[in-house]
């Protein structure tokens, strides 16, 4: 060390190492509205390490702290699904807090993860035809009210959110603020007023297909059938704007995501897909799409499924990072989050086998040079901001005087 900064480290020492032990004292979770940013405690920490007055803490002691201050969102998690198929829906006889295999999720495994923020997917499979719609709405109903039944029978743990704000407030009173996401646009079996009900039962965000086309949205599914969005189409995306519902485009095909792009006001939305760039499979987005998305403010949540991470049947946590460092190269680290999938995926990332493996994927972030800023933003941040523009582009729209599309198909199905 030149005497220079060996001076300046004796002048600045006392100073960093009172904002480390401050920052060790405090245990308050910083969840400001405004930016969510990483705190002046790891910082602080960070500047000890570099100038050797504190012990290098691991990568993964570092992902615990930030994860401990700002609790990680997830973008889509299937429980509801699993459930349903293993206990027909019914979690009277489950203890939720440690769940065996084959599931990914409980309570025990979630804190670990350090998980804050859940997005719970509502999906029901796809009909045989997009004309038979008849019991569409009811078993969307059955897993709703699975998801809310799981936050009642939980209180401790869980609390269903229907904003950006009260997920923060949520998860600074130490629950997983819980958000309700239904997977495929036959779930509304065409219905406008099915949308808005949904959203009334706490729905924040749709997936405009599943792997099935709609009659108004091309999903990935070969051979295309509308080329992207109907007319029709357009006009649920413009509802789901006007009432404030994230238009999610995982799932559709490239066309249908285009599409989007030109008719949403909202940001573009994606919450478990990961880069077509580097894995070829029509389930994950071009770059295209990507660079729209950053013009949108939007967010794509990697999917950990290894289908879409190395277009193979295995995959590795430096694979996942390679998506993230892959997006945030392309777009920046504001527009990238985690949607992991557990619980609906058939092959699991090594090393990414529940929900309680998330701190390691963050430990190889910052194995890699990710700040701690762009840390809390890639975990929690991003997917908050995008929520919260998303409720503003609702309000604007109110306060413009948008109406209600009364648009009314008849259902197609009725004897
Ligand atoms: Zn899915």
């Amino acid at each position: 060390m030149s005497s220079s900064r060996a001076c300046l480290a004796a002048l600045v020492a006392p100073l960093v190492v009172l904002l480390a032990a401050l920052a060790l004292l405090s245990d308050d979770i910083d969840l400001s509205p405004a930016d969510w940013l990483a705190d002046t405690a790891d910082s602080a920490l960070a500047a000890a390490e570099r100038l050797g007055i504190a012990k290098p803490r691991s990568p993964l002691d570092r992902a615990l702290r930030l994860l401990d201050r700002h609790p990680l969102a997830d973008g889509h998690n299937d429980i509801a699904d699993k459930i349903t198929g293993l206990a027909d829906g019914a979690i009277a006889h489950l203890d939720l807090t440690r769940l065996p295999p084959p599931y990914h999720t409980d309570i025990t495994r979630l804190r670990q993860g350090r998980v804050g923020i859940q997005a719970w997917s509502a999906y029901i499979p796809c009909p045989s035809n997009f004309t038979q719609n008849a019991h569409a709405i009811r078993l969307t109903l059955d897993r709703i009210d699975l998801l809310k039944r799981i936050a009642a029978a939980y209180p401790d743990d869980f609390e269903l959110v229907g904003s950006a704000a009260a997920a923060r407030r949520a998860a600074r009173a130490g629950k997983i603020a819980s958000l309700i996401g239904i997977e495929g646009g036959h779930q509304i079996a065409e219905s406008l007023t099915a949308l808005r009900m949904y959203y009334d039962l706490g729905v924040r965000y749709m997936t405009l297909t599943h792997t099935c086309h709609t009659s108004w949205a091309d999903s990935c599914a070969p051979p295309p059938l509308h080329h992207g969005l109907t007319p029709f189409g357009a006009d649920i995306v413009r509802e789901m704007n006007r009432i404030g519902m994230l238009v999610d485009i995982s799932h559709v095909s490239h066309e249908t995501m285009r599409d989007v792009v030109n008719v949403t006001r909202a940001p573009l939305f994606v919450s478990h897909s990961s880069a077509y760039g580097l894995c070829a499979n029509p389930r994950n987005v071009p770059d295209d799409v990507l660079l729209a998305m950053k013009k949108h403010d939007g967010i794509i949540m990697i999917n950990f499924w290894p289908e879409l991470i190395s277009c193979g049947p295995t995959a590795t946590i430096a694979q996942v990072a390679d998506h993230i460092e892959y997006i945030s190269k392309l777009v920046g680290p504001k527009h990238v989050g985690f949607g992991a999938d557990f619980d609906g995926l058939t092959e699991l990332t090594t090393g990414l086998e529940d929900v309680s493996t998330y701190p390691k994927l963050v430990a190889e972030l910052l194995r890699r040079g990710f700040s701690d800023a762009d840390v809390v933003a890639i975990t929690s941040g991003n997917f908050l901001r995008v929520l919260e523009k998303t409720e503003i582009v609702a309000r604007k729209m109110a306060k413009r005087g948008a109406k209600p599309n009364e648009t009314n198909t008849p259902p197609r199905d009725a004897c």
